[in-house]
């Protein structure tokens, strides 16, 4: 899955959500968040966004790595 990072905070730019290919970045109070049981891995988002916030979960920086645990706590809130 990718993940969004903290570049995103109060930008919410959502171009990233209008290139992914099944919907699967969802719009929270500050961020925007990318379901993981959803995404598949097509990469479209990541050049998209003006902020750079989008990053494969594997090549998370370790300064973001905590946004893997926020993401995963806005899913399974909903
Ligand atoms: Fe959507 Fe593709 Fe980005 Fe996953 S990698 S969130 S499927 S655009």
């Amino acid at each position: 899955t990718y993940i969004i990072a903290e570049p995103c905070l109060d930008i919410k730019d959502k171009a990233c959500v209008d290139v992914c290919p099944v919907d699967c970045i969802y719009e929270g109070d500050r961020f925007l968040y990318i379901n993981p049981d959803e995404c598949v891995d097509c990469a479209a988002c990541e050049p998209v966004c003006p902020v750079e916030a989008i990053y494969p979960l594997d090549q998370l920086p370790e300064e973001y790595e905590f946004y893997d645990a926020v993401n995963a706590e806005f899913f399974t809130e909903v």
